[in-house]
């Protein structure tokens, strides 16, 4: 599928199953270093169906249909983490087959992973999101204008930390940020990684666009301070990506890649400073 998983990581059907019809989001940005581009350069990628989930018996710890059962790639006990992430999951999200947050909730005890489904999320209807937002350890992996790379944060303070990451397309991701205003009152980071997507099996825009999966691998290894909870985390997606692609799934690969290899099968935009976006990422200008 698509290059979905926002900052984190996310991108998909390009928010065209909103409630009140709400025109076509531009997609955001990748969550990695977002230099105030406006991702206007990702669209049409969203465009392919969205996988709608069989109803095969699933494995009840790793959400994979029991065939294809992750647990063995699975760590043995959850990680032992202070951090507490908190995924706030667009409902399209939820039916993907090819979805990482169970096997992220799988890596981590129950209570260091939330995940909390819709696209409205009141003060009144969340009261407990509401004052983890208000919390000032909490972060939201949020490519915004004003996002510090999570790198540079001091993350010296005793109290553990929150990091909130938004799971859908990055059009939905920047849909559910704008509508409700409880997200925007944590501290916005973004991930400064050298980390390419492993994620082969959806298009990303670009290789350094991470799944959900992904950014909460290498966000928790910063806030942890371990290196070693980023391959355990980022194990069972490779032996997803691996089974799929032995069981004859496409490698999607990023735009940016099928641009800079002649492999870019749409029709070039009209539009000028979509033209523009694409010569930049032909010409490797991160944008
Ligand atoms: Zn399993």
């Amino acid at each position: 599928m698509e290059g979905k998983t926002l900052p984190t990581g996310g991108a998909g059907d390009g928010g065209m199953e909103g409630e009140e019809g709400h025109e076509r989001q531009k997609p955001l940005p990748s969550p990695v270093s977002a230099s105030g581009s406006d991702g206007e350069g990702c669209e049409g990628l969203w465009e392919l169906p969205v996988e709608v989930s069989a109803r095969r018996p699933e494995c009840g710890r790793c959400g994979r249909p029991q065939k294809v059962c992750l647990c063995p790639f699975l760590p043995v006990h959850p990680l032992n983490v202070s951090t507490c992430l908190y995924i706030i999951q667009h409902p399209a999200e939820e039916n993907r087959v090819l979805r990482t947050v169970p096997l992220l909730a799988a890596c981590l005890p129950e209570d260091k992973c939330k995940v909390l489904i819709g696209r409205r999320f009141s003060e009144e209807g969340y009261p407990e999101l509401a004052s983890v937002c208000r919390n000032s350890n909490t972060l939201i992996l949020y490519p915004g204008a004003g996002a510090t790379n999570l790198e540079d944060v001091d993350l010296s303070t005793i109290e553990p930390y929150v990091i909130i990451i938004i799971d859908g397309t990055w059009s939905q991701a920047k849909d559910i940020f704008s509508r409700n205003s409880l997200f925007r009152i944590p501290k916005q980071v973004q991930l400064k990684t050298s980390l390419s997507s492993q994620y082969v099996i959806r298009t990303q825009p670009t290789n350094a666009c991470l799944s959900t999966l992904e950014c909460a691998a290498v966000a928790l290894a910063i806030m942890e301070k371990n290196e070693s909870i980023k391959e355990t985390v980022l194990r069972p997606l490779q032996a997803l990506c691996s089974f799929q692609l032995q069981h004859g799934a496409q490698v999607h690969h990023s735009k940016e890649h099928l641009l800079k290899n002649g492999l870019y099968k749409k029709p070039m935009p009209k539009n000028k400073r979509k033209l523009r976006r694409i010569e930049l990422l032909m010409n490797n200008i991160k944008i």
